[in-house]
């Protein structure tokens, strides 16, 4: 991460990357910039650098901010109509440990409104365009964000990830994307979606970049009470949690060594990387084939061990997420009602009108989709059928992890059976939009991390000269995030901009 410094000025850091949004204006990727609070932030900090003061990790460092954050600095869309006048009384835990470190917000970023979606096209404010073809899609729900670390604009974005929603436009725009462990980052502060899958996360040029990130947002937060302790940051714990104990049960049987500094874990030693047999990877695109395939063999040569896992409930993830996360949003967007904040109809005659039409109105068709499935699914006659069962299929996709992790360190899978799909290909049939989805959505259901790695390109085609960038995953068990952060450096080369 390049800082401020005497030299290199916040101020200049600040005005070059407002620049470059401008530039790139035909991308759809802000929907508001910040740009006078911005430049005031970065002589604030320039002037604690001039007088040899600290200005924090990321002095300086300009950032864009996914728009379903809030922040008291200027207005929170959620790229929606229902929350377009919407002024928020409170700041996001994550803007404030980001801010408290030097960073500065230059503009909040386009998304699926309320995060509904995975190419950015459900945004009220229209797409994000693809950062390697402008006939594609970003990918979502955090497109924004995704194309401004690919475009160079900054170095780093915040997203959030229920389903896939910062890997996928990472993979689609050849950034690094990651979501931690469940309830790692303070959701404190950030539009609702659904909870118990809602994860904050980043985009940036590096897993080191992110690592950096992680230190400064994760723990225990008393405005979420799903938050863990800061495991991220007690390295102790981080050494002696799943994946050193799982070394040391090796110890003999294989070259492994478990000598580590104290400090960060040691995985110098060979990890075991499983592949999932359960994914039909004969109906994914080529390109991603090969170049998943092509990572494997790479791995091998460099002396990893690979596992082949079993893991047979995955095959219902998608339907248990298309159950659970409707039944959630159903619940969480009950409070954009016209009376309490954003947009209100002012046709509305009656009480009933105001809820009925500004609802109507201010939510885009998709999220009007997911209201509907998720009040289906929990109402009395259908609770049973679809909501609890979808609950007991989560479990058995959580348990499966959890044997699949003592079998293998980390998985390596693609992140999406795709790559950046055509404008307006899916829009209109939510089914293939969802089966997009298919490979990301796991993650989220079992709580645990993830990281997007880009890999590589696609053949050229007529419209992406340089071919579209491709992405596979890397998923860890719950809470070995550090681990898998370091692990993903050694692997991976810097693909910065
Ligand atoms: N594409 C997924 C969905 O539409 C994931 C969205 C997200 O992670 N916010 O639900």
């Amino acid at each position: 991460m390049q800082i401020a410094t005497k030299d290199r000025t916040a101020v200049s850091m600040v005005k070059e990357a407002l620049d470059k949004a401008k530039r790139c204006k035909n991308y759809n990727i802000f929907v508001s910039l910040n740009e006078e609070a911005a430049i005031k932030r970065a002589e604030e900090i320039d002037a604690k650098i001039a007088k040899g003061e600290d200005a924090g990790r990321l002095a300086g460092v300009p950032y864009a901010l996914k728009d379903n954050f809030l922040s008291r600095e200027g207005a929170t869309t959620a790229s929606s109509k229902i929350l377009e006048p919407f002024k928020s009384p409170i700041t996001s835990t994550t803007v404030k440990k980001l801010e408290a470190e030097g960073a500065i917000m230059i503009g909040r970023t386009n998304m699926d409104s309320f995060a509904h979606g995975s190419s950015t096209e459900n945004s009220y404010f229209g797409p994000t365009l693809n950062a390697y073809d402008e006939t594609r899609v970003a990918g979502g729900s955090s497109g924004g964000s995704a194309v401004a670390v690919a475009k160079g604009i900054v170095q780093f974005a915040t997203g959030t990830d229920t389903g896939g929603s910062i890997r996928q436009p990472a993979s689609f725009n050849g950034v690094f994307g990651f979501k931690p462990t469940y309830g790692t980052i303070s959701r404190y502060g950030v539009v609702a979606m659904a909870s118990s899958t809602d994860c904050i996360g980043f985009f940036a040029n590096s897993a080191s970049d992110i690592d950096l990130l992680m230190q400064i947002c994760s723990g225990q937060d008393p405005y979420d009470m799903t938050t863990l302790p800061d495991y991220y940051n007690e390295s102790e714990q981080a050494v002696s949690g799943d994946l050193s104990r799982q070394r040391e049960r090796r110890i003999g049987s294989s070259p492994v060594t478990t000598g580590r500094a104290t400090g960060a874990p040691d995985i110098a030693a060979p990890v075991r990387i499983g592949i999932i047999k359960d994914f039909d990877l004969s109906k994914i695109d080529k390109n991603i084939k090969d170049a998943f395939d092509k990572k494997i063999a790479e791995l091998k040569e460099s002396g990893y061990e690979i596992v082949e896992l079993d893991m047979p409930a995955l095959k219902y993830a998608l339907a248990v997420y298309y159950i659970v996360v409707p039944a959630e949003i159903s619940s969480n967007l009950s409070r954009h009602d016209g009376v309490r904040y954003g947009y209100r109809s002012k046709d509305a005659k009656s009480l009933e009108e105001v809820y009925s039409f500004s609802r109507n109105l201010g939510f885009m068709p998709e999220n009007k989709r997911r209201i509907m499935i998720g009040n289906f699914v929990l109402s009395s006659g259908f609770y049973d059928a679809y909501y609890l069962k979808a609950q007991k299929a989560r479990t058995l996709i959580i348990k499966e992890y959890e044997n699949a992790f003592k079998k293998c360190d980390f998985i390596l899978t693609p992140v999406s059976p795709n790559p950046a799909f055509k404008l307006g290909e899916k829009v209109n049939d939510p089914i293939s939009m969802y089966l997009e989805d298919v490979m990301s959505v796991p993650l989220n259901l079992a709580g645990v991390p993830g990281l997007a790695i880009p890999v590589g390109r696609t053949e050229p085609t007529d419209t992406a000269k340089e071919g579209l960038p491709i992405g596979l995953q890397i998923v860890g068990p719950r809470r070995s995030d550090k681990a898998l952060l370091e692990f993903a450096s050694k692997i991976t080369k810097r693909e910065g901009k």
